[in-house]
């Protein structure tokens, strides 16, 4: 039976989704590609520089998978830069991370904050600390951050 998979939390899609070495026309190119959750593995480990457990629960992921997930990404980008072949980016078993949005109490300025910041300190408006979050934003927050754990126990039931 085949193991059911969580899906990877992303929280921002790559700016260019192929790359491929300069002069070459692509029907003379072998093709190497890299899923958005790879893509987003590497930007956590490789360019923030996050230990893999905390790499591993911004994607909302086990720190095992993470770690099987930036080995064969890393696999792929040594593959296509060594050998010259193209690399395009897409695919993979992604959600998109919620942003959360926050509004102050004094001014009623309302603003989003990406996944993961932190709380923010002071309405960005007014100064106030006076926040609290939005409303409509909890639902969404709630559905996204459904864990793996959650949709393995219900998968077993039925
Ligand atoms: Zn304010």
């Amino acid at each position: 039976m085949p193991r059911p998979r969580c899906l990877r939390r992303v929280h921002r899609l790559p700016g260019a989704v192929y790359f491929k070495p300069r002069g070459i026309p692509l029907v003379d190119l072998e093709e190497v590609g890299l899923a958005l959750d790879e893509f987003e593995a590497i930007r956590l480990a490789d360019l923030q520089g996050l230990y893999q457990d905390q790499a591993a629960e911004q994607m909302g992921i086990s720190r095992p998978t993470f770690g099987r997930i930036i080995e064969a990404a890393r696999r792929k980008v040594a593959d296509a830069l060594y050998h010259g072949k193209a690399l395009r980016i897409e695919g993979g078993e992604i959600i998109m991370a919620s942003k959360r949005m926050f509004r102050c109490s004094d001014c009623q300025h309302a603003w989003e904050v990406p996944f993961g910041t932190g709380r923010p300190a002071a309405c960005p408006q007014c100064q106030s600390k006076n926040l609290h979050r939005a409303e409509e934003e909890r639902g969404q927050a709630r559905s996204s951050g459904a864990g793996c754990g959650r949709r393995l126990r219900r998968g077993k039931k039925e």
